[in-house]
This record gives structure tokens, C-alpha cells and sequence, in this order.
């Protein structure tokens, strides 16, 4: 059976059997606060479970790497929504060890593309255009100043209220332990 075949089926129970009625909340974060992380799988239980957030507790944004790598990109924006419109006081940025964008090499990502069918004509119009594909696939070399660089991108955005707080944390994907980069009370 195919994947999602699999899922609809377990959807239809999952809703005939009301499994949703333990997990009704509101939009609105209890503990306040937003989350960017990386959309490792790892992370997907582990990282609420390691920091005692459920559902209806924390607004999460999640994207590969858990970067800011635009000022006015959709994770830019999704940090000022839940700041602005839903009620998170503190926000925190989450990376983790052995992180898939650590030391990602544009190059293989790009020969995998044109093994897929990319064609180099498509590649090169895209440079003639101006977009520089390699930078914008680059992943980072160490996770702390990453983690480092993106609180610094949210601290100092135009339209970030100065009273979040927002915090700069790397997870170990295998054990959830978590070591602080940057300390949003103190700075
Ligand atoms: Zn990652």
C-alpha cells in the first residue's frame, strides 16, 4: 500500500474514534513562547519531550538547519506572527548536533539535482539571473554560531519587539541534552 493510502485510512479511524479529544488546546502557546528548530526526525518527539512542551504549549517553526537565513523570509515572518499575534513572549532558536546542513556541500546536492533530471541549461539560466544557487544551498560549519547568527538575525530585525527575550540553544539529537549558546535575559 502506498504511503499515503496509509495515512488516510489511519485518519479516517483516528477521527471516527475521537483519538483528537486529548489533544484540544487553542492557538494560543500556554508557555508562551516560539521554538525554531530543524526539521530533523530525530527531533520530531524528542525535542518537546526534552523540554516538557506538549501540544497547545509552544508554537513551533521548523525548517532545514533551524536558520534565519533571510530577514524577511516565511521564517522571519512566522517568528513576528507569534510574537505579534499569538501571544509568544520569548523566543527560542534550537539547532543540534550532526545536523544535516552542517558542512553541506552545494556541489552534491546540485550533482543529485541534475542526476534527477535538472538540466545544467536550467542551472545556468538561474545564474545568468542572478541567483546565486550555491550560496543559497550552503549549510554552516559549526552549529553554536549558527544557533549564534540566527538569534542575532531575530535580536536585531527592524520589527522584533527589544522586550523578547530570545534565546540560542544546541540539542543533542540522540539524548536531548541541551547546552545554552546564548542567554536571552542577559543580553
Ligand atoms: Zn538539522
Amino acid at each position: 500500500m502506498k504511503l499515503l493510502e496509509n495515512i488516510l485510512n489511519h485518519n479516517e479511524k483516528f477521527v471516527a474514534e475521537k483519538k483528537y479529544e486529548e489533544f484540544e488546546t487553542t492557538k494560543f502557546p500556554n508557555k508562551k513562547m516560539v521554538i525554531l528548530t530543524c526539521m530533523d526526525t530525530r527531533l520530531l518527539e524528542l525535542l518537546p519531550k526534552a523540554l516538557n512542551v506538549g501540544n497547545g504549549d509552544v508554537k513551533i517553526v521548523k525548517n532545514a538547519g533551524a536558520l534565519v537565513a533571510h530577514p524577511f523570509g516565511s521564517i522571519m515572518r512566522s517568528l513576528l506572527v507569534a510574537v505579534y499575534q499569538l501571544q509568544a513572549d520569548e523566543v527560542l532558536v534550537i539547532g543540534h548536533h550532526d545536523c544535516g546542513m552542517s558542512g553541506m556541500k552545494p556541489e552534491i546536492m546540485l550533482e543529485e539535482m541534475k542526476k534527477r533530471g535538472i538540466s545544467e541549461e536550467t542551472l545556468e539560466t538561474l545564474a545568468y539571473s542572478g541567483i546565486d544557487v550555491n550560496g543559497w544551498l550552503k549549510g554552516f560549519e559549526n552549529v553554536k554560531e549558527s544557533v549564534a547568527h540566527s538569534v542575532d538575525m531575530i535580536n536585531n530585525h527592524p520589527l522584533m519587539s527589544k522586550e523578547i527575550p530570545v534565546h540560542g540553544l544546541v540539542i543533542d539529537p540522540a539524548t536531548g541534552k541541551l547546552d545554552l549558546v546564548i542567554n536571552g535575559y542577559e543580553s
